[in-house]
């Protein structure tokens, strides 16, 4: 009897307090995402590379990759720029604490769902 009476305090409680969950995926609002979430990679600030390299040498699963600047890119010291294979990335944010310019970062994003691996290469 006890028992049922601890029961209905209980219920009543949740039925009185806020609700504790959120419709996601239908609504991302009250979603509580934590600050420094090591999320999808991006571009921070892509005009201020220089091409130095250091990004994918410190990289532990090869996913920065150096290519030859396009005309289209940014035109870097070097004349190469980082591209990422998302696929490897461990986010582990090695590239970004290394990266002199500020140039990259681990975004809040955490939806990271792509249908093939060619999709996943952030350029
Ligand atoms: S992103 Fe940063 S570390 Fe990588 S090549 Fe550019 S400036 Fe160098
Ligand atoms: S976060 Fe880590 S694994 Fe991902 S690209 Fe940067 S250094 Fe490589």
């Amino acid at each position: 009897m006890a028992r049922l009476g601890k029961m209905q305090r209980e219920l009543l409680k949740s039925a009185r307090s806020k609700q504790a969950t959120v419709l996601y995926p239908f609504t991302k609002d009250g979603l509580n995402i934590p600050k420094g979430l090591r999320g999808k990679w991006v571009f921070k600030n892509p005009d201020k590379c220089t091409g130095c390299k250091i990004c994918s040498r410190v990289c532990p699963s090869g996913a920065i990759e150096m290519i030859e600047c396009r005309p289209d890119d940014v035109q870097t010291k070097t004349g190469f720029r980082p591209i990422c294979h998302f696929d490897r990335c461990i986010l582990c944010g090695q590239c970004v604490e290394s990266c002199p310019r500020d140039v990259l970062d681990l975004s809040g994003e955490f939806e990271m769902v792509y249908l093939s691996r060619d999709a996943m290469i952030i350029e």
